[in-house]
């Protein structure tokens, strides 16, 4: 069975300020590393425009209104000191939601075995009411909802392994015990949340944190010690994966030492439970990544893993 791609040129059109790693040449080098021949088997699909509707799984409608309405026709407005809106942002942001959604339906119907979505902004730092960290809208905690929602999944896993900790969706899913979320994570990092002791009020939020200096190994024992176990006895339906590639070692925002190959090894052994879990189910989320070269090819790394390759 396929994998299959979303991505959308709207990605391109949320600027940034002049030297803001989250900028749209991400999404350029993803495009570029990805015509290389052994992704020619990709299923490749423009991520659809998403509505307000699908936010609202993760977000209360009042925050949502709020974000289409501050969203400027010109110019560009900061939410936050890293967070900005552009007049491409918000459609480049639906973009996103509707990529998610489009990857659960394909993957839970079983049309594709996995889906990779390549957008951005991110999305993990995403609070129910609050836009920080570059993110808008939580789009792997939509992803989750939506799998329950529209395909009557009762438990989805989200594994996050974005250098940064997901405290967006670490807050949505914190007293809800029908989404795990377990994350590795530098720390001490930005936003400052993700030790151990933070397991949720039903005990399935699960810390990974990382020193910094860590590398590969200290990766993939944390994996294999604190979340792998986890995720084998909590049962997903569906996993979902929170795909930063800012611990790579060449990220000029962190200090961990990953390679590409660590993202590689990652993504087989979630697939290796998956097969035995659900079906393969697995959808993919861009999150972070700011050195192009880092990215590109941890991202050519993690889609080859996910096409069998
Ligand atoms: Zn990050």
């Amino acid at each position: 069975m396929s994998t299959l791609f979303l991505s959308h040129p709207a990605a391109l059109d949320h600027q940034t300020p002049p030297g803001h790693p989250e900028r749209p040449d991400r999404i350029r080098a993803i495009d570029r590393a990805l015509e290389d021949e052994r992704f020619a088997g990709l299923v490749r699909e423009p991520a659809p425009l998403g509505t307000a509707a699908m936010a609202e799984l993760a977000h209360p409608a009042a925050y949502v209104k709020a974000i289409e309405e501050v969203a400027p026709r010109d110019g560009m407005i900061a939410i936050d000191a890293d967070t900005t809106m552009s007049p491409g942002t918000l459609e480049a942001v639906l973009r996103g939601v509707g990529a998610a959604v489009q990857a659960v339906d394909e993957v839970m119907t079983g049309r594709a075995r996995n889906a990779f979505s390549a957008m951005r902004p991110p999305g993990h730092h995403a609070e129910r009411t609050r836009a920080m960290g570059f993110c808008f809208f939580n789009n792997a905690a939509i992803t989750a909802r939506h799998a329950q929602k529209a395909h009557g999944a009762e438990r989805v896993a989200i594994v996050d392994w974005d250098v940064h900790h997901g405290n967006g969706s670490q807050d949505i899913f914190w007293s809800d015990g029908s989404v795990m979320y377990c994350s590795t994570h530098q720390m001490p990092l930005y936003p400052g949340t993700g030790a151990v002791s933070e397991r949720g009020d039903r005990d399935t939020i699960v810390n990974a944190p990382l020193r910094p200096g860590d590398g590969g190994d200290i990766f993939r024992a944390a994996f294999e010690t604190a979340i792998l176990p986890r995720l084998e006895s909590f049962g997903p339906d569906l996993i979902v994966i929170s795909a930063g590639f800012d611990a790579h070692w060449r990220d000029p925002l962190a200090n961990l030492n990953l390679t590409e190959a660590d993202f590689a090894w990652a993504t087989q052994k979630l697939m290796a439970l998956a097969d035995t879990r659900c079906e393969g189910r697995i959808v993919s989320l861009l999150e972070g990544g700011y050195d192009l070269d880092g990215l590109s090819k941890s991202v050519a790394a993690h889609l080859s893993a996910l096409m069998g390759a």
